[in-house]
């Protein structure tokens, strides 16, 4: 069975998922149903960073321990997951013991081989923020050198462990220009070139001695492991932790593809340490990493002090979790910034799920009731041209809509999806069993519904990925049998003769605009 590997990165554990987190995991939980549907082996793992000085930070804050903090935090994010039907492999969370001891052996692996070496580390650092100042932030005015919100900043001066990354430039340069990992888009490659791999491209400190929180150094009780390294490591922790075979399985194994999915900002450590760190590691590389653009509003990107973060909860109540997942795989690109709309989300449900899917189950099933007597009839050709052109459109879609799953690009099967909806809503159309049933034409009759039916039954079963409980409403109302639902029975016509059809009922209400 061939095999396929997917991550979203694991979430900082500091508060609570905005959108941006829950777009990623329902991309990460679609794709991974999809390769399920055409007959992959999957196995989709997101999850927790726990540790850091800013977990430490907020816990003194709130006057609760870090570990009572992750805990809740965990919780919240775990809530979102199973309110958005997300269903991950594995989640995990990197305060897990046995994730502490996976990283702590593969610093020990690291340090033998002499990829780690103690040296000094200068950095600037906030002491109202608390918190090291990446040079990017850095606002210099007078000479003197000030954090975003203002504070003046220190430069300091602290042991650190560092991770030889300098020694593997050409290589991973090398990994990145052949493509031995597809960067998606490819464009970001660049980027990383001109930004990372250029004169400034530094080993990477991997360790802090001013760090409680964290994944203590064996060799070294004073120091923790920076966070970085601990968070990577979970895409294989996890694996292990879940079944002692399951890094052979989904890992070492070759012909496995893996992909890992993430927002933008973080490409550079996915891109560059990440596979350095494997290398090191002597372990393989993923096939893909799919490095995708912001969900912003209309006021730009989203942030506590403007007020205009989303909260998917407040979201989940007001539309339910179908026509979000639908809505953020249509209507969010995979590659570029999108702006979140509530507005489209309201129009994108009223027009696709109930004028158009919810429409397209309902009539269907009423001509059934109304001209066969509340049962599929048996599939059997007629001589009827337009009848049988449509059927070879269904064989069409069926062949295309693989190869576009297994180029992981959601928003294009959501579209090939469209198609399919509009050639049903025409066959319907042109055919109009009306009148086939008028003219007395009861074998082209027939012939209509069980193709009209059969192509309901491979919409439903392309589509729910994505509408997960509303396809399984669609499916039942059809009567069809659970075992029906598999890529090699999908595509039998006579799978579906005599089945009796249930009542439909509406599976999308519409839902009023706000008029403000
Ligand atoms: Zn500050």
């Amino acid at each position: 069975m061939k095999k396929f590997y997917i991550s979203t990165p694991i979430y900082y554990s500091s508060g609570k998922p905005h959108i941006g987190h829950a777009y990623t995991t329902i991309l990460a939980d679609v794709i991974s149903r999809y390769k399920k549907i055409i007959g992959y082996d999957t196995f989709f793992i997101t999850g927790m960073d726990e540790h850091g000085q800013k977990i430490e930070t907020i816990a003194k804050r709130e006057n609760i321990s870090c570990q009572e903090l992750v805990d809740k935090n965990s919780l919240i994010f775990e809530k979102l997951w199973k309110d958005l039907q997300v269903e991950p492999n594995f989640f995990i969370r990197t305060t897990n013991e046995k994730h502490k001891k996976f990283v702590q052996e593969k610093f020990s692996t690291l340090y033998s081989k002499k990829f780690i070496y103690l040296d000094n580390w200068v950095s600037l650092y906030c002491i109202q923020c608390e918190e090291d100042i990446v040079d990017k932030k850095v606002v210099i005015k007078d000479d003197k050198k000030y954090c975003e919100h203002g504070h003046e900043i220190i430069s300091r001066s602290e042991e650190s462990y560092f991770l030889k990354t300098t020694e593997f430039k050409e290589w991973i340069i090398n990994v990145l220009d052949n493509q031995e990992i597809v960067i998606d888009p490819t464009s970001r490659v660049l980027e990383l070139k001109n930004n990372f791999l250029n004169d400034e491209f530094r080993d990477l400190s991997i360790s802090r001695n001013n760090l409680n929180w964290g994944v203590e150094i064996k060799e070294d009780k004073n120091h923790k492991i920076y966070v970085w390294l601990d968070a990577l490591l979970n895409y294989i922790s996890g694996l292990s932790i879940c079944n002692d075979s399951f890094v052979d399985k989904y890992w070492n194994d070759d012909k496995t593809e893996i992909v890992h999915l993430l927002s933008k900002e973080i490409t550079r450590f996915h891109c560059i340490y990440w596979p350095i760190i494997l290398k090191m590691l002597n372990y393989r590389l993923p096939s893909k990493i799919i490095s995708h653009g912001w969900i912003i509003t209309s006021q730009g990107k989203m942030s506590k002090s403007i007020g205009n973060v989303v909260d998917p909860f407040e979201l989940i109540n007001k539309f339910g979790s179908d026509s979000i997942r639908y809505y953020l795989m249509k209507e969010i690109s995979m590659i570029n910034d999108s702006t979140f709309s509530e507005d489209l989300l309201v129009t994108t449900h009223n027009a696709d799920l109930c004028n158009n899917f919810g429409n397209i189950i309902n009539r269907t099933l009423g001509l059934i009731n109304k001209y066969s007597n509340e049962t599929i009839p048996k599939y059997s050709r007629t001589e009827n041209n337009d009848l049988v052109s449509f059927e070879n459109t269904i064989i069409d879609f069926t062949s295309k809509i693989e190869k576009t799953i297994n180029t992981l690009d959601v928003n294009l099967i959501v579209k090939e999806i469209n198609i399919l909806e509009n050639n049903i809503n025409s066959f319907i159309e042109i055919n109009k069993p009306w009148n086939l049933f008028k003219e007395n034409k009861i074998d082209d009759l027939m012939y209509f519904l069980s193709l009209l039916s059969n192509s309901v039954k491979i919409l439903i079963f392309y589509i729910s990925p994505i509408l997960v409980s509303k396809s399984k409403e669609a499916w039942e109302q059809f009567g069809f049998p659970k075992d029906l639902f598999t890529i090699i029975e999908i595509n039998k016509f006579d799978s579906i003769d005599n089945i009796k059809v249930n009542n439909s009922k509406i599976l999308f209400e519409r839902i009023e605009k706000n008029e403000n």
